[in-house]
């Protein structure tokens, strides 16, 4: 048991909470397939953010329960990782049924805990079942290798093995699909893993860990807790973890990557973004107006590949005020048929509307900017900025909120240089008719996800996702074949079966002969 001659850290995490949230329900922990309560102290309130109702209360998981998270996943590794893939298969195949069956369930949750509208939420969990379902071929996907005689009498044999606990830790804005990337993935081929959703949204994971209950999952396999930065800090020290899958924000990415790598722990983190859709001027004008709204108000804003500058090229910065009309008839609410819902924090609206305003009085013009109906709830309306340069807090800031800010720049190379100047590679979009032009943006542009006529190029399961520069740290994609390799480590195996007895020493290199 290593970790008793680690030093104990103690935690101190400070209580957030308040008298009126005193009789709130505490969300769960999920671990050694027994939902338990932590004893850490609450250090966070979750609230409807449409409503600002409070609904539940976040403990900080203690280092103990740290710790023993940690035993009873590096228990589970043993028999889990020894098990027949076929038989690990089982598994995820009953947690795909489950989460068919309770996916409106889970979409409510997110609905209620994030603010997004019913389809959207829907979409986030429709999207993590389709990386539940790719990991089901991960047995294609581990095959080995095998080579007779590399030497007289040698044969080589080299195969993948999982690594043993893993770590998940999310962000709050897809509480379906993230989680869904990492649970599948690193178990299918024998981890163990230990996923931290976020404090602001706990409730989706919630319900896959009474998914993965449901299937019975042997215990260990697959554990919860809940918490903010200590928490993530005990789980990162701990010496039974192999692995840490992140996404979230670039400086927490940064810091995690850092913690990990100094211990020679491998970590994917995908972090921030701001993503640009260059309009040019012989654009499907239609396509791409509707597009660019879509990808700059959908959620709000709060994807990490929402569109959050249009580059408009030329005589394409005349559709402004068409850009305007058509994003008048944006819906915000939360029912089915809105738009756009609410941003997830009151801090989230504060910070967004602080962007707004230096805006203006960093010279930028508002074009537009929609009222809000409602009275409670951390509502921002859409937001047209036009006029935005480089250096103003708008454009400098990964914003999260339902701004587009409007360049203007006179050719296809000026908004080349622009998008390749700024430190985000998450994706990039292009609208246009012309392939000559598609295909000079796609080879000169230095961002891992591009689009060409379609905004949010988001990869399908066996492609993995592929951010670049400040948007992944990390040299394995989440999901596709990279995901494979992420969770597992090569292995090789020489042998020598040789009739004849080796007589003498030799000292010198052994060559493949
Ligand atoms: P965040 O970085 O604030 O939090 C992410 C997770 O890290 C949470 O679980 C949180 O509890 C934990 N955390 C926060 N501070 C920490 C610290 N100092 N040390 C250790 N752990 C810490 O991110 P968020 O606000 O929840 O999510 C939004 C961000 O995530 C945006 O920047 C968005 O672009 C990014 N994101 C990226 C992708 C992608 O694939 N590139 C996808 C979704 C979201």
């Amino acid at each position: 048991k290593l970790w008793k001659y680690c030093p104990k850290r103690w935690l101190v995490q400070t209580s957030t909470k308040k008298e009126d949230t005193a009789t709130l329900p505490t969300v769960s922990n999920f671990v050694g397939g027994k939902f338990v309560t932590s004893h850490g102290p609450i250090i966070h309130t979750v609230t409807n953010p449409a409503t600002g109702e409070s609904l539940q209360n976040v403990p900080g998981t203690t280092q103990q329960e740290v710790d023993k998270a940690m035993e009873i996943a590096q228990e589970a590794f043993e028999n889990w990782s020894n098990m027949p893939i076929g038989r690990r298969l089982n598994y995820i195949f009953q947690l795909r049924e489950g989460i068919k069956k309770r996916s409106k369930e889970i979409a409510q949750v997110i609905t209620r805990e994030l603010g997004k509208t019913p389809a959207d939420a829907q979409g986030d969990v429709a999207r993590g079942l389709e990386i539940v379902e790719y990991s089901c071929g991960a047995a294609g996907k581990l095959e080995g290798m095998f080579q007779k005689n590399v030497a007289t009498n040698v044969d080589m044999m080299q195969m993948r093995e999982p690594l043993g606990v893993c770590l998940g830790v999310c962000p709050f804005n897809f509480p379906a699909m993230i989680p869904l990337w990492m649970l599948p993935m690193s178990t299918i081929v024998g981890n163990t893993i230990i996923l931290k959703p976020s404090e602001l949204v706990p409730g989706a994971v919630e319900l896959i860990a009474q998914v993965v209950d449901e299937a019975q999952f042997p215990p260990g396999v697959f554990n919860v807790v809940q918490g903010g930065k200590e928490t993530v800090d005990c789980l990162l020290e701990h010496p039974f973890l192999k692995a840490v899958s992140f996404v979230g924000s670039t400086p927490v990415g940064r810091h995690i990557y850092r913690k990990a790598s100094e211990r020679g722990i491998r970590a994917q983190c995908n972090m921030g973004a701001k993503n640009h859709a260059v309009i040019m001027p012989d654009a499907a004008k239609d396509t791409a107006l509707n597009a660019l709204i879509g990808a700059a108000f959908g959620a709000s804003g709060q994807r990490c590949m929402a569109i959050s500058v249009g580059v408009f090229v030329g005589e394409a910065g005349n559709w402004i005020p068409e850009l305007v009309k058509r994003t008048q008839s944006l819906v915000l609410g939360t029912s089915e048929g809105c738009d756009l819902g609410p941003l997830v924090t009151e801090k989230a609206k504060q910070r967004v509307e602080k962007c707004i305003q230096s805006a203006e009085s960093q010279g930028a013009t508002i074009e537009y900017r929609a009222s809000v109906p409602y009275s409670k709830g951390n509502w921002v309306g859409p937001t047209i900025i036009s006029h935005v340069k480089p250096h103003m807090d708008v454009y400098q800031q990964e914003i999260f909120g339902p701004v587009l800010s409007c360049i203007h720049v006179e050719t296809l190379d000026d908004a080349i240089q622009l998008i390749n100047r700024n430190p985000y590679g998450n994706g990039t979009s292009i609208f246009t008719q012309s392939g000559v032009v598609a295909r000079m943006f796609q080879s000169n542009i230095q961002v891992g996800q591009i689009g060409i006529n379609l905004p949010i190029p988001v990869p399908a399961p066996p492609f993995g996702f592929t951010g670049s520069k400040d948007s992944m740290w990390g040299d394995l994609p989440f999901y596709g074949s990279t995901g494979f390799e992420f969770y597992t480590r090569p292995k090789t195996v020489i042998t020598r079966w040789d009739e004849k007895v080796q007589s003498a020493i030799h000292t010198s290199m052994p060559l493949h002969r």
